[in-house]
């Protein structure tokens, strides 16, 4: 386990020297150390990335050339899959099988854009037919420059790695910062970088807080672009920071997704996906459908069978077999999603069931699968992302009113329907006002598949040729090939 910040391919000491904590959620216990970086580290970062790009092979070099150092990350993290899936467990708290899965996928992001950054090779230009016969144009693609990425503790490794590859297969260099929640499988990214032999400056990592060092990074007049995941709040100083010298930003923030269920869905089937869409790493996933919205004549019978099966969900320490709720990333995050739940009680909300702590479990920050309903439409609980494994439930009468209620929200990253009419559930997708819509299922994410919000959810999307598209500038290049004079000055 690494305690150091990676710069300019070599392990160092913070300047400040400070340290950060990394605790077991499951258990509470210190375990390992973290460098805090400050601004100090972050401009040796910045400048090791600037000179890499400005000076170095990285972008100079062929695709192919840049797709066989990816691909040999993504053997690396094969290798290490087991190893780096604990690790990620023990810093984040979710299910070691859910842990693995984001391993797989990780591996998968890189071999995705080994291929496009392969296919840029085939493809590096595009001629632009033009209505004047005089001029030929044509558009290259180049790496946009230095990339600042800034990321969140819940899936630690994997929304790193949906920065690094594309930008990386783009030809960008880069300074990661990783959250001080859980910053240990992107270390490993590191030492992964070091045994592929990434040239230098390519890849920096420097850890440590987000006033301290993630605040630095936004500001650095040497990025060129900033690519955030993380809260609305925070987004928002960011993409201000950015604004200071018109960096490109690209945001990933929160939500509180809908989930409309119409009454000739397949009952074990809703419940499955409801369970599925909120309950997948303690919920503290930005997709989440927290909101469930489910037609009136079936309410009473699916919200029976979710409160029943919510109730037999295992609880425990993400490490020991069979557990499929694990605790919540931290202590202060806990709290936070206890005093949700007090709030929406306050605010009338029925708990069906959980909102508070598993008997027998008396370390660790465990919150049971909590159910609510009753709330009113204009209540925090309703509006407001908790991250947490709580999920909200109401009736609908009408597709117009699921649609409606589904819509009214400041975020628009996700949105599901479920409905054995195809069509009304094509209808209802198109009328979501998000980024990510899911029919008949929540949550399966796929790398090639675009990924990110309407309205306050973000700006820009990952994933697929668009998470590609995200670390290229697009370059105009307009030749004069007439054989007249352009005549306008000089008849
Ligand atoms: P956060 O905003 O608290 O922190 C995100 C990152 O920003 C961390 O690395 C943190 O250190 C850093 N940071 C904090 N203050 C900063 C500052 N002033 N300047 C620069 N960086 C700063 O978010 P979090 O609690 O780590 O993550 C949870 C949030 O992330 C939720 O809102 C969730 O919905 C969102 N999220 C979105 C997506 C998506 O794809 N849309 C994916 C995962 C998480």
């Amino acid at each position: 386990m690494q305690t150091k910040l990676f710069i300019d391919g070599k392990w160092v000491e913070p300047a400040k020297g400070g340290t950060l904590d990394v605790i077991d959620p499951a258990t509470e216990e210190v375990f390992h150390k973290i460098a805090a970086a400050t601004a100090d580290d972050v401009d040796l970062a910045v400048k090791a990335a600037r000179r890499a790009f400005d000076e170095g092979p990285w972008p100079r070099m062929s695709g192919a050339e840049r797709a066989r150092y990816l691909r040999a990350i993504a053997d690396k993290v094969i290798e290490k899959k087991d190893y780096l899936a604990r690790l990620e467990v023990r810093d984040n708290g979710k299910p070691l099988p859910e842990a693995a899965w984001d391993m797989d996928d990780v591996a998968g992001c890189f071999q995705f854009y080994a291929n496009l950054a392969e296919e840029q090779d085939n493809h590096p230009e595009e001629n632009i037919p033009l209505g004047d016969p005089r001029f030929t144009s044509k558009v290259v693609k180049e790496p946009l420059g230095v990339v600042g990425a800034i990321t969140p503790w819940n899936y630690p490794l994997l929304m790193s790695t949906w920065k690094v590859a594309p930008a990386l297969a783009a030809g960008c260099t880069m300074v990661l910062k990783p959250s001080e929640l859980a910053s240990l499988t992107t270390l490993e990214l590191g030492v992964i970088a070091e045994e592929v032999g990434l040239p230098p400056g390519v890849l920096n990592i420097v850890t440590g807080l987000g006033q301290e060092a993630g605040s630095p990074l936004s500001e650095h007049p040497l990025v060129d672009k900033l690519a955030f995941t993380g809260s609305v709040a925070t987004g928002r100083k960011v993409m201000i920071a950015g604004a200071q010298d018109i960096k490109n930003v690209s945001l990933e923030l929160g939500g509180k997704s809908p989930f409309v269920v119409f009454a000739d869905s397949d009952v074990e089937e809703a419940v499955e996906w409801i369970m599925f869409g909120i309950f997948w790493n303690q919920g503290q996933v930005c997709s989440a459908t927290s909101r469930v919205l489910i037609e009136e004549s079936a309410y009473e019978t699916i919200l029976a069978r979710l409160v029943e099966e919510t109730r037999k969900i295992r609880i425990g320490n993400g490490l020991e077999e069979g557990t499929l709720l694990g605790p919540i990333v931290s202590r202060s995050q806990y709290d936070k999603v206890l005093a949700a739940i007090e709030r929406a009680r306050s605010e009338g909300a029925k708990v069906a069931t959980g909102g508070t702590r598993p008997q027998g479990l008396d370390k660790g920050y465990f919150v049971e699968p909590t159910v609510l309903t009753d709330m009113p439409e204009d209540a925090w609980v309703w509006k407001e992302e908790i991250f947490g494994p709580v999920v909200c439930v109401k009736p609908f009468k009408t597709e117009d009113e699921a649609i409606r209620m589904a819509n009214d929200s400041k975020y628009g990253l996700a949105a599901a329907v479920m409905s054995k009419d195809l069509a009304r559930a094509e209808r209802v997708a198109r009328a979501f006002r998000a980024g990510i819509v899911w029919i008949n299922c929540s949550q399966p994410t796929f790398t090639d598949a675009p990924w990110g919000g309407y309205k306050q959810s973000g700006i820009g999307r990952e994933l697929g040729r668009w998470g590609f598209e995200n670390y290229l500038e697009v370059k105009q290049v307009t030749s004069f090939a007439s054989d007249q004079p352009w005549g306008w000055y000089i008849k």
